[in-house]
């Protein structure tokens, strides 16, 4: 049986490679996970993901910091006796070992009796839908069995806690969808401890409870997906899920809960809160699918269709406003390239950001850290 218990626990773990420059590639991360959740590490490329997970793995020591269960400190045991399950990107299967034995490598490892090797490779196929597919061979599978017989083998080890690293990207994006949807069930009936890698927003909005985004090796957010989704703390965290629209503008009126903002060309209202005065530069970030065609309350910009593609539900267009930026928007309005239109946005649905630096600039807070 898998060890109980409640917590897993990182505590200012950093990592820092020979030669890799000023900064760690993984920077005091802090980190609780609980017995049950699935917890998804998200961001770009480089932004040290894998490097915290192999952390946690026992694959790469850390530079500082410890990784506890409970009270017990584990950074220190070696990879074998945290007994965790891995999930790689690349699947790692063994290519001269049958799926069968693949999968039992692990209870074999630790010299378990035949028969419960047998009774958990049996239940982990099973688990897959794989059964049948025992007595193959990796080369003989699809790219999704694969990751299945992957997946199969780290639950095989009745693992305290399951680590993925990037588990779908190798996969094309109907199978990534149905592979996500599994794993979202076999969460659900296992109930497995996961630390999942990702720079797929959407996959980790739909797999977690909790989410983490990193950036240049720091945490910048943790929360719920609707948290990060409905309220990202920075324009990085807002770029990467998905507000498209991030504009220059400055404040004009701070009222009652309400800012009045003012960019090229454009006049808007914003329910964020924070410390804003007027004349100040702030970066204001909007979702394609929170730009309203015929306007909001008294929020009205005019602007032009300068570009639109059909999805097959909605219509995403280009536009550009009156004397001023161009803007994405995702509608279900009937668009036409030409066409002029009258935007608004619900002031709720409008991030304001300190400072007029872009999302790939250090925002002032963050360089405070460093
Ligand atoms: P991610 O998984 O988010 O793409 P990584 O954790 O692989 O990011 O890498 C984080 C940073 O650490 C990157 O700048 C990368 O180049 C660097 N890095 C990763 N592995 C090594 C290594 N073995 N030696 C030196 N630098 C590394
Ligand atoms: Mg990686």
């Amino acid at each position: 049986m898998s060890e109980s218990f409640s917590q897993l626990r990182l505590e200012a773990v950093t990592r820092r490679y020979a030669g890799g420059g000023e900064s760690p590639a993984l920077s005091e991360l802090t980190l609780a996970i609980n017995q049950g959740e699935f917890v998804a590490l998200l961001g770009p490329s480089g932004c040290g993901k894998t490097t915290a997970l192999n952390c946690v793995a026992g694959l790469v020591p850390l530079t500082s910091g410890a990784i506890y269960m409970d009270d017990k400190r584990v950074d220190t045991l070696p990879t074998e006796k945290r007994r965790f399950g891995m999930v790689f990107q690349n699947y790692a299967l063994f290519p001269h070992l049958t799926v069968r034995r693949n999968v039992g490598f692990g209870p074999k490892m630790r010299k378990e009796p035949k028969d419960e090797i047998e009774r958990q490779v049996s239940a982990a196929l099973k688990l897959v839908r794989l059964s049948e597919y025992a007595d193959r061979f990796p080369r003989e599978l699809s790219g999704g069995q694969q990751q299945r017989v992957a997946i199969a083998r780290a639950v095989a080890m009745e693992p305290s806690v399951v680590l993925m690293d990037e588990p779908l990207s190798n996969l094309d994006s109907k199978l990534r969808h149905e592979m996500r949807g599994e794993l979202q069930e076999l969460h659900r009936r296992l109930g497995l401890t996961t630390l999942y890698v990702t720079h797929d927003q959407e996959e980790a909005l739909s797999l977690a409870d909790r989410m983490v985004v990193l950036r240049n090796g720091r945490m910048q957010q943790v929360g719920p997906p609707e948290e990060l989704f409905d309220h990202p703390v920075n324009s990085f965290v807002a770029d990467f899920l998905g507000y498209r629209n991030l504009l220059p503008a400055q404040v004009t009126v701070v009222g009652d809960g309400l800012l009045q903002l003012t960019g090229q060309g454009f006049a808007l209202s914003s329910r964020t809160s924070g410390e804003f005065a007027p004349g100040g530069d702030v970066t204001v970030a909007i979702r394609p699918d929170d730009i309203v065609v015929g306007g909001v309350g008294d929020t009205a910009i005019d602007a032009v269709i300068e570009a639109v593609a059909y999805l097959g539900k909605q219509f995403e267009a280009e536009v550009e406003v009156n004397g001023g930026v161009r803007l994405h928007l995702r509608t279900d309005e009937r668009l036409e390239l030409g066409q002029r239109v009258t935007l608004g946005v619900d002031p709720r649905r409008v991030m304001v950001y300190p400072g007029s630096a872009p999302a790939d600039d250090e925002s002032p807070e963050l360089a405070s850290q460093s």
